[in-house]
């Protein structure tokens, strides 16, 4: 008789941005896979992962902080993410970690598990769903569609961390959206480091799907989502001008009317020394006419005040330009140097009193524009995708112009009870700042 092991036990901590996410379901996938439980305490978890961000100081702090919490609590802690790209910074704070990978290096993840806590033999547990492990809601997800980045943004590490650009095949990417729409999402979240780059690594190389090929490219992908009849979203995409191709696409309602430009500043002389890709004097009158083509289109972007060198003219520069392009959405952060990017060479220091009140002027402005867009609204009927209820038991959800997490909400009142992932007409009755309140006819 076989007597049944108990499947080991792996406690996960996923820090970071949803393309960090994005690994962790990777990892959780291939673990559930083998047949690993997880445990939601430290205690009880035969082995701890960490996936770690090195983005900015601040999240280096919490990462290893994440790093040292899970060694008190548990003890056998495996380090993953984009902090794994230094492992003698992470050694020489906490000597004990059993293993240290960077990002992506699923492989190298699975194998010090493996050395940890071998996986428990039990064939039904590799019965996965084909859509795999999520960490997001079941009604929304996210799809990475390539790792690393081929620009050098002169205050970013990423490239330097994640490598260049390596693009998902199309026919993998899609399957995987597939996937995840016959398991009930209602929402595809598309991310990478740069979306509108997608396939210039492998030179558009085509792939099957649905008995016909497809290229590696940002249209082909639009237009191969928007077959799939749920809400598709582009995150990270930069205004390079085959991005124009995908606006009809929107207009149609085949992909969200909605880009996700991080634009980071618009005076040509901060995007210079910033090195940004798609930093173009043409830019306003590209956003005017995707704007004619679709009059729906939402823009959502952050931007850094207080980069070394930045003027009051260029702040000037900058708020004139957000009032003209209507940005929609946007978040600002105030500079802050990042270990081992080229800008820390770069002279023209802003100091924090001054990094502190451009940040106060920016989001004044933007919040004057996102309230006067919002208030737009008021009066019309909008399509909702039901997110859940807030604290208060107030059902909320999203129209087509709100991401989750980054912009805002529709709080809504309904006769009848709502599900979360249902999609339901909204009369919009006010608009505040950020958010909408409406009511279901
Ligand atoms: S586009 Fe720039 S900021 Fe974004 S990952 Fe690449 S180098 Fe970094």
């Amino acid at each position: 008789m076989t007597v049944p092991q108990i499947a080991p036990k792996v406690g996960f901590v996923s820090l970071g941005c949803p393309k960090a996410l994005v690994d962790s379901e990777r990892i959780l996938t291939q673990l559930r896979a083998e047949g690993y439980q997880f445990a939601p305490e430290y205690e009880g978890a035969d082995v701890v992962i960490v996936n770690t961000c090195g983005f900015i100081d601040s999240a280096r702090e919490e990462s290893f902080d994440a790093i040292g919490e899970a060694l008190a609590e548990n003890g056998k802690v495996i380090v993953t993410g984009c902090l794994g790209a230094h492992p003698d910074e992470i050694r020489k704070h906490y000597p004990n970690v059993l293993a240290i990978t960077g990002p992506q290096q699923y492989e190298s993840v699975m194998n010090a598990v493996h050395e940890a806590v071998p996986p428990a033999h039990d064939p039904f547990l590799d019965l996965l769903p084909p859509q795999g492990v999520k960490l997001t809601p079941k009604h929304y997800a996210y799809l990475k569609i390539s790792e690393g980045c081929n620009n050098r943004c002169s205050f970013c590490i990423i490239p330097s961390l994640r490598g260049d650009l390596v693009s998902r095949p199309i026919g993998d990417v899609l399957k995987e959206a597939e996937n995840l729409v016959a398991s009930g999402v209602k929402e595809l979240l598309v991310i990478s480091q740069d979306t509108s780059a997608y396939g210039v690594d492998v030179k558009y190389a085509e792939s099957q799907w649905r008995d016909r090929s497809w290229r590696t490219k940002f249209i082909d992908l639009a237009q191969g989502l928007g077959e799939l009849g749920v809400w598709v979203r582009m995150h990270y995409v930069y205004p390079y001008p085959h991005v124009d191709e995908v606006i009809p696409l929107m207009a149609e309602g085949k992909i969200l009317p909605y880009l996700d430009i991080p634009f980071q500043h618009a005076s040509p002389k901060v995007l210079k020394s910033m090195r940004r890709p798609g930093a173009q004097e043409k830019t306003l009158a590209r956003i005017k006419a995707w704007r004619e083509i679709c009059p729906e289109l939402t823009l959502r972007s952050t931007f850094i005040v207080g980069f070394p060198g930045e003027t009051e003219e260029d702040v000037d520069f900058l708020l004139d330009w957000m009032r003209e392009a209507q940005i929609d959405r946007a978040g600002c952060f105030k500079y802050e140097p990042v270990v081992g990017a080229v800008a820390n060479t770069l002279e023209g220091a802003v100091p924090e009193e001054v990094k502190e009140e451009r940040w106060h002027r920016f989001m004044q402005v933007q919040q004057e524009i996102s309230a006067s867009r919002l208030a737009a609204k008021v009066g019309r009927t909008l399509p909702v995708l039901i997110d859940g209820q807030d604290e208060d038991g107030v059902t909320v959800g999203r129209t087509q112009g709100d991401a989750p997490e980054i912009d805002g909400i529709v709080r809504v009142a309904s006769q009848k009870p709502l599900r979360p992932g249902q999609i339901v007409n909204v009369t919009i009755q006010a608009a505040d700042a950020y958010d909408l309140t409406g009511s279901v006819l």
